[in-house]
């Protein structure tokens, strides 16, 4: 079976010191754990920044010095994504700025669900012009499924020539609002992928072990990290580092071996270093 890819998203938009102090928040506590997670087995790392303030922000400039911060590790050549989500600006060219920063890859909805407070909105506008920008640069979407018509919708962009094959999709399940986190939807949306794309979830909530688990076996990959759960397990705060060493584990138990960065570079088909 492929080697496992497993991705880190250290901080989300959502969680704060005060949920789990754990939380990096600044550029030099999101670089010096990603660059933990990484000696733990971590390939890819998914990036969001904050303001001064704490707040999520898709600032060119905060994006660039976390960039620098994690040029400063000099031997990790984890794979850099940043996230273009919805609560980090207003307008479709707020969400997109950072893009010229150029990092292995972004994330992109291919469409519009709920979070649990909000509307996670990516109209067909919104959309084509990140996608755009993602081309301009040479950075590969990660497409984020948080609603399974975002699959159809991306095979239509790819159509269109907007985003190349093979695509590599992220199935985010257990969002209130939109995709639950059971197992009869992650084979949904398994089964329903072009054949040639790579794939991997992102599970928030009890479930994430389990799931994660199951798309192992099927031959996904795994995101963890306190953006998608602030609790290792019931009442215990989690770590960055301590949710990758698990899916380490589990991988090792179950006889599926780790990419390094560089095998998960030739896995999602993205550029040399
Ligand atoms: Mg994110």
């Amino acid at each position: 079976m492929v080697k496992l890819i497993i991705t880190v998203a250290p901080t989300g938009n959502v969680p704060t010191k005060e949920m789990n102090p754990n939380v990096p928040i600044t550029r030099t506590d999101i670089a010096a754990q990603i660059y933990e997670c990484w000696k733990e087995g971590a390939a890819v790392c998914h990036i969001h920044t904050r303001d001064k303030d704490g707040l999520p922000t898709s600032d060119v400039d905060v994006n660039r010095a976390v960039m620098e911060e994690l040029d400063k590790y000099k031997d990790c050549d984890i794979i850099r994504q940043l996230s273009t989500g919805g609560r980090a600006g207003k307008t479709y060219h707020e969400r997109g700025q950072m893009i010229c920063v150029a990092p292995d890859m972004a994330s992109l909805a291919t469409g519009s669900s709920n979070f649990p407070t909000r509307a996670n909105l990516n109209d067909p506008e919104t959309v084509s012009y990140l996608a755009g920008e993602m081309k301009k640069y040479g950075v590969k979407p990660e497409i984020e499924v948080f609603d399974s018509a975002m699959i159809d919708a991306a095979v239509r962009l790819c159509e269109k020539g907007e985003i190349s094959a093979p695509m590599h999709f992220n199935f985010v399940l257990g969002m209130r609002g939109s995709l639950p986190a059971r197992a009869k939807t992650l084979f949904y949306l398994y089964e329903s992928l072009p054949p040639s794309s790579t794939w991997g979830v992102s599970v928030i909530g009890k479930e994430h072990v389990d799931l994660s688990v199951m798309a192992m076996a099927l031959g996904g990959h795994v995101r963890v990290g306190l953006e998608d759960n602030v609790y290792y397990s019931k009442g215990v705060l989690a770590t960055n580092v301590a949710l990758v060493k698990r899916m380490v584990n589990i991988a090792k138990a179950i006889g599926r071996d780790v990419a390094t960065p560089a095998e998960a570079r030739e896995i999602l088909n993205l550029r040399k270093k």
